[in-house]
């Protein structure tokens, strides 16, 4: 699995759609093992490959920060709730009910 990678200066910065989030790894292309804060994320087993996409710009972090925004709320209902289930498990259901 390929995956854009964005350099900040520090790090390369990955999107991962499953954590809906940043994760940051050393600068540099290849292999990497996963840094997804979920067990069932379908990339914890392989890890990915990082590609070189380009500076991480203002404009790149905004265009996700609608999701990250939605994800932390449904989290937060998700934990209310009780916390049942994978995150995985309440995202997917989640796009499903839209
Ligand atoms: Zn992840």
């Amino acid at each position: 699995m390929e995956m854009d990678a964005y350099d900040d200066g520090v790090h390369w910065l990955v999107w991962c759609d499953h954590c809906i989030c940043w994760h940051g790894h050393g600068r540099g292309p290849g292999d990497r093992g996963a840094h997804c804060h979920f067990e069932d994320s379908p990339y914890r087993a392989n890890g990915y490959v990082l590609r070189y996409a380009g500076r991480f710009t203002k404009e790149i972090e905004q265009a996700h920060a609608a999701e990250v925004r939605e994800a932390q709320r449904v989290y937060r209902r998700w934990v209310s709730k009780g916390g049942r289930g994978t995150w995985g498990h309440v995202w997917a259901e989640h796009l499903a009910a839209e």
